[in-house]
């Protein structure tokens, strides 16, 4: 039998699953689901004033550790207000990986602010410290404070690095780096509820940390988002602009600022505290398939992508590297033919056609990376 249909056959007895399509990832609904959403919609509160609201964001936080969250309708416009409460304007630049998902770099350009790609490492498929550093030695200088791109005379106001598909970069090294430079950290957390550096969740490592609650990852609210502060002043700052800057009043409408309706409504959230009651339970299924996947394809001499060191990882989606492009591309034909979902990671952000001008660090793990990884089904397997 050739590696490509062992691979299948580890993938579909781990889902015992002989012959039906695999999806890469889909949702678990197992809980109180129903029942809050009921209770929702009996009470009329299925828009952005309701009990669930406030409770989900009570929850986050705790489960989180962070000190308040603030919830949006995705992670996407969660990002862009993260960035804009981190002082991000028009013409800045913003730093973050070449590997990530487009909302990383779409949300640094909804603030007028242009992204700057910087290498990931191989093994936490994150920002990559190192890389980070030398590129802030060659082109950055302080002045009055801030840091300055010696080319562009830009503003650089803000560093985003992401914990690719929930496996924790390095972050304290990067907070180290960017404080050096004045330089706030936004935590793109979209992929790693659930997931510790050092045994503390992240997201709460930067000034600002996103979770995403869309469809397909850990944890669903439908769509949804979610802001994590660890200062009380700026998740109260947050929350006035998900709600369009309306101060509170029995009846008048004053709005001190330009604010955003960017709060989810109490069905999402009502959906998301079912989920996160069962959040325990999907991180151990979650580990369980990624302990099997390591050492089933160990012995196929495949490499599997495991959690970094010093970190514990929620395994949102399990991958593994092929040989070069040419066998990635092959497997993913294969499989996906042999209704096993398979995806490659995400075009390069450099390489898209809004991003082709912007400016880049060395990026040699990100391309050597992108040639070779795949996805594989990942989906919680309930016992
Ligand atoms: C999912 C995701 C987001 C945004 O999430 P949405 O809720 O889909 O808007 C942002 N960044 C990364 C890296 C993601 O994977």
């Amino acid at each position: 039998m050739n590696k490509f249909s062992e691979i299948i056959n580890i993938i579909r007895q781990n889902f015992n699953q002989p012959e039906d399509f695999i999806p890469l990832h889909a949702p678990t609904f197992n809980g109180n689901e129903k029942k809050y959403l009921n209770e929702c919609i009996d009470s009329t509160f299925v828009s952005s004033v309701g009990k669930f609201v406030d409770r989900f964001e009570e929850e986050v936080a705790k489960y989180t550790g962070a000190i308040k969250a603030v919830v949006c309708v995705n992670g996407t416009n969660a990002l862009h207000l993260a960035l804009l409460l981190a002082g991000v304007e028009r013409d800045d630049e913003v730093l973050t990986q070449a590997l990530t998902f487009i909302a990383t770099a779409n949300a640094i350009s909804y603030c007028g602010a242009r992204p700057v790609f910087i290498d990931v490492d191989k093994d936490t498929l994150g920002l990559s410290p190192g890389k980070l550093e030398d590129w802030l030695t060659q082109n950055v200088e302080i002045r009055n404070q801030g840091a300055i791109n010696k080319t562009t005379g830009k503003k650089i106001a803000a560093c985003v690095p992401m914990h690719t598909f929930g496996h924790p970069c390095q972050i304290d090294e990067i907070i180290s780096i960017c404080n050096k430079y004045y330089i706030p950290v936004v935590e793109d957390a979209a992929e790693s509820l659930g997931s510790y550096y050092n045994e503390i969740h992240t997201g709460t490592f930067g000034r600002i940390g996103v979770i995403s609650f869309n469809g397909n990852k850990v944890m669903t609210t439908g769509g949804g988002g979610m802001l994590l502060f660890n200062n009380e002043e700026l998740a109260h700052k947050a929350k006035h602009l998900t709600t369009q800057a309306k101060m509170p009043h029995k009846w008048e409408f004053m709005h001190d600022e330009i604010g955003y309706n960017y709060r989810m409504p109490n069905l999402n959230a009502a959906l998301g505290l079912a989920q996160l009651e069962q959040i325990e339970g999907f991180l151990k299924a979650k580990r369980k398939l990624a302990e099997n996947y390591k050492e089933e394809f160990k012995r196929l001499n495949v490499h599997f992508i495991s959690e970094p060191v010093n970190s514990k990882s929620n395994y949102w989606l399990n991958a593994i590297l092929l040989k070069d492009r040419n066998e990635r591309d092959e497997f993913l034909k294969f499989t996906n033919e042999h209704g096993v979902m398979t995806r490659p990671v995400w075009e390069l952000m450099n390489r898209l056609p809004m991003f082709s001008n912007a400016q880049c660090g060395d990026l040699s793990n990100a391309e050597w990376i992108a040639d070779r990884l795949v996805n594989i089904p990942s989906s919680v397997i309930l016992q």
